[in-house]
């Protein structure tokens, strides 16, 4: 994974805005880039950096191949800094810092820039806690942007998710916004800017990353992992724009048919085939849970789906050749209020999914259910 603007997918718009602001030495001394989970926005910012500190850059892009740009291809740059959220963990027990992390960091930056807070966390061995950015954290930034730049023109400091600081901590970056070191950038990278202090939005210019379409995370995915059309688009569609949730059903659930599987085990269940049903549920008992969570996932979505061809909104469905002949299917079989009656069902069972219930149990009951549901007058 390198850190240039041609290896985000898609977000043309985005890019061009970005690169005309750079070129036109509109270099704003703070840039919020926002977007939900799984968007680009981690992506946009790195490049950016990348961008700001390349040698040669082109009108489109960084060079990719000097000095700058291949420190920043390892996160190693010494003016580029980093900021996250951390917490104690069994290495760092007490007063935990992002530079105590960094190795981490770079770690699953190079795998892909799309993940979340939770893979994070669960990254540094820190699953059960919350994280956040502590005040010590933010003294420190002062201190580190009051030295020179070691080499290129600009100190940068990305901080990631600066919702995650709290009010003194906030405070403290605030002070910093409002009378910020020469030479030097922010980049904040948010999910939620809600939850972050007006007064820092109003000294930041903001960039927003459209979460992507279906069509560009299966064009991103069957270019990257070399997979069919039909693969990518199922992942793409179970993804719902965060592309974060393409990867890890691209490299985890690993039940790339949940189609076939759903469709097979709904056809079990309309004809009252216990033996059929018993069957499915054993094999899904098999699965891992990641995989499990994704079937319920996929059926809530195909759900969707019949209600809004119940609804006649056929325009506004997201499938197409088999995947909508089952949909058309299923929404005769299921007409609108029993999908109503259905969603609680799979709420239920999505619940104890969590909750380690005995899986095959519950989800030979689920199928029960489901059948005296398509059989009720
Ligand atoms: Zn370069």
């Amino acid at each position: 994974m390198r850190m240039l603007f041609e290896h985000i997918p898609h977000l043309d718009r985005t890019k061009a805005r970005l690169l005309g602001a750079l070129q036109s030495n509109h270099i704003a001394h703070a840039q919020l880039f926002f977007g939900t989970e799984g968007s680009a926005n981690l992506a946009m910012a790195l490049a950016y950096a990348t961008y700001l500190h390349c040698e040669q850059p082109t009108p489109q892009d960084a060079c990719g191949t000097c000095a700058g740009c291949r420190k920043h291809q390892k996160l190693i740059h010494p003016d580029m800094h980093f900021v996250f959220p951390t917490a104690t963990t069994k290495k760092v027990d007490s007063k935990p810092m992002s530079r105590d992390f960094i190795k981490d960091w770079r770690e699953l930056v190079l795998q892909h820039p799309y993940f979340e807070l939770v893979d994070w966390l669960a990254h540094i061995g820190a699953n059960d806690k919350q994280g956040n950015i502590s005040v010590e954290e933010s003294r420190e930034v002062v201190k580190t942007l009051s030295m020179k730049p070691f080499e290129a023109n600009y100190k940068i400091l990305l901080i990631w998710l600066p919702e995650m600081m709290n009010i003194q901590s906030a405070n403290a970056l605030l002070k910093v916004l409002e009378e910020p070191p020469p030479q030097t950038v922010f980049l904040l990278v948010s999910q939620d800017i809600k939850r972050m202090l007006a007064t820092i939005i109003s000294r930041v210019q903001m960039t927003q990353t459209p979460s992507f379409t279906d069509a560009e995370i299966s064009s991103h995915l069957a270019l990257q992992f070399k997979l069919s059309a039909q693969e990518a688009e199922q992942i793409a569609y179970l993804a719902d724009g965060n592309m974060n949730r393409a990867y890890h059903l691209r490299y985890e659930g690993g039940k790339n048919d949940l189609h076939d599987w759903l469709r097979q085990w709904l056809r079990e269940v309309y004809q009252a085939s216990w033996a059929g049903c018993l069957a499915h549920a054993e094999a899904f008992d098999s699965w891992d849970r990641d995989a499990q969570r994704n079937l319920f996932v996929y059926f809530l979505n195909i759900c969707r789906e019949c209600l809004m061809w119940q609804a006649s909104s056929k325009e506004l469905l997201r499938v197409t050749g088999e995947q909508m002949r089952f949909i058309e299917g299923l929404a005769k079989t299921l007409p609108t209020e029993k999908l109503y009656e259905l969603y609680p069902l799979l709420d239920t069972a999505l619940y104890h999914l969590e909750r380690n219930a005995n899986t095959k149990l519950m989800f030979f009951d689920l199928s029960r259910e489901i059948a005296a549901l398509m059989r009720k007058k």
